[in-house]
């Protein structure tokens, strides 16, 4: 098959990856053909957790964005997390590199503006792809289907899908896919004039299994979300707003809802399973969620978006002229995003189960509650700053062991018969706060309780303290 090859490039999607590759190799010279199925410009992701880690910070600096995103209102931010230890509040900046808050209905016609702006880059709305053009087994381009049923060929010397978690570029190049299934529910809502609203950190709550946030965003508007595990889902559909209402007002240091008013319905996502792609063969590319579509929990699926875009660019730049260059450039960011997310991937796909926290995990937290040095080692691997074989450094889990081992020998030098009998009174009240927003009964809870692996009873010890100083915040 013959087809003209007008441009370098045809990206097929106009969200964050899609726009900021065509953004990227445009500034290198290439031309590209961006091509989106939605009509308006306005169009927007509509389930989101709207938080920017900031190892993408760089390279939305980089493009140019990061006065977009915060002349529109944008928060520059980081995570702070709860978990059973008590906060885990690392530094801050300059300490700690910074990432973005910002709604997808504000950054996505943002960036696509952006995109649209940049010499070099044929920005077509309203045209859904439909079909891979291939010759003697190489991608040569793409044929889209625009709204009254007009349809397009467009010719490149390579193709880019960044098209989403079911990428159809991907289906149509017969990419390989890894599958895990996601073991919980989320519900989200926004909600103003809530406490957090302005300058705040971003919130997680651990609750082991479950998890909810809190992430102010621009215009004042502060997004919640409910993260729980499958087996309460009949039990959360039959009651959506009670048990969302529950949730956050059993979880220490949450924003109240009551001085605040939700301003949307909430918005339910199941079934996001994380999903793992190869992501280049010749001719062709995945980037952002096409490459990989990570579980939403720990709010990565953007940054990665930006980053994977950066990778690629990088690698094919300057090598869009000659197929068997173009070709190794491309077995180069293969490597490269294995390289990069790899281990990130690979430990966040086994979480995405709704599982409990191992042993290795309930080290690090309680660590990190207790010791301001783990607390920003895992800050910079939740940020996404440092890869999985850096945090689990074998000197990185000896200063955690260290934390763990003073924490609990002061905690066992100080603590009387009358500050021990405070703390089952404190674990009584843990364990109603748990059951109401678990929709387990009191006797379930308890079991649950009952049944810890004795494994991790050591590091409960000296709980107590942390538990006063939580419910104090
Ligand atoms: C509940 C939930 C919460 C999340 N929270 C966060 C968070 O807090 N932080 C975070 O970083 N990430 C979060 N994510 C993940 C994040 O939303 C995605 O990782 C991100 O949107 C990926 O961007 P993308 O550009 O790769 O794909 P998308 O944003 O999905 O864009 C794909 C684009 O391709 C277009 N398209 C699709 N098919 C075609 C076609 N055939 N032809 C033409 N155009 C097409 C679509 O219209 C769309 O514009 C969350 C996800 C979920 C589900």
């Amino acid at each position: 098959m013959s087809v003209p090859q007008e441009y370098d490039v045809v990206i097929v999607g106009a969200s964050i990856a899609g726009s900021t590759t065509a953004i990227l190799l445009a500034q290198r010279g290439a031309r590209v053909a961006l091509i989106e199925q939605q009509r308006d410009w306005r169009a927007y992701k509509k389930v989101c957790g709207h938080f920017i880690q900031a190892s993408a910070t760089p390279l939305i600096e980089r493009i140019g964005l990061a006065s977009r995103i915060e002349a529109a209102g944008g928060l520059r931010n980081y995570g702070e997390f709860w978990a059973e230890w008590g906060w885990i509040r690392p530094p801050a900046a300059p300490q700690r590199r910074y990432g973005h808050n910002i709604r997808r209905e504000t950054l996505d016609p943002i960036i696509r503006t952006l995109a649209a702006e940049t010499p070099g880059v044929d920005l077509m709305l309203g045209y859904a792809v439909d079909n891979l053009l291939v010759d003697r087994g190489r991608p040569i381009g793409v044929r889209a289907e625009g709204h009254h049923s007009k349809s397009v060929t467009i010719g490149a010397r390579l193709v880019v899908g960044a098209d989403g978690r079911s990428s159809r570029i991907a289906q149509l190049a017969n990419m390989p896919k890894r599958e895990w299934r996601n073991g919980r529910f989320t519900y989200l809502a926004y909600h103003r004039d809530l406490p957090t609203a302005r300058g705040a950190p971003s919130h997680m709550w651990l609750l082991n299994p479950d998890v909810a946030y809190a992430c102010p965003n621009d215009d004042g508007v502060t997004m919640l979300a409910a993260m729980v595990t499958r087996d309460k889902r009949a039990i959360w559909k039959s009651d959506i707003e009670g048990n969302f209402v529950r949730m956050f007002c059993s979880i220490p240091g949450a924003p109240p809802l009551s001085q605040g008013r939700r301003i949307s319905p909430f918005i339910g996502a199941v079934g996001m399973s994380h999903i793992a792609r190869t992501v280049a063969r010749p001719g062709l590319a995945l980037v952002g969620d096409a490459a990989l579509a990570a579980g939403p929990l720990w709010g990565v699926g953007c940054g990665w978006a930006f980053q994977s875009s950066g990778w690629l660019a990088d690698c094919v730049g300057d090598a869009l002229d000659q197929p068997s260059s173009l070709d190794n450039a491309l077995r180069r960011y293969r490597n490269r995003h294995r390289w990069e997310l790899g281990g990130h991937a690979f430990l966040i796909s086994r979480y995405a189960s709704g599982r409990r926290f191992n042993v290795l995990e309930t080290l690090i937290l309680a660590a990190a509650a207790r010791n301001s040095w783990c607390a920003g080692h895992l800050a910079k691997f939740a940020d996404r700053t440092i890869g999985a074989s850096q945090f689990l450094a074998p000197t990185a889990v000896a200063r955690a062991i260290a934390a763990n081992v003073i924490h609990l020998s002061a905690a066992m030098r100080t603590q009387s018969p009358r500050v021990a009998h405070a703390g089952r009174q404190e674990s009584e009240v843990e364990s109603a706060n748990r059951h109401c927003f678990t929709g387990q009964t009191k006797e379930q809870e308890l079991r649950r309780q009952r049944d810890q692996p004795e494994r991790c009873r050591w590091l409960r010890i000296g709980l107590t303290h942390d538990c006063v100083n939580a419910a104090g915040e």
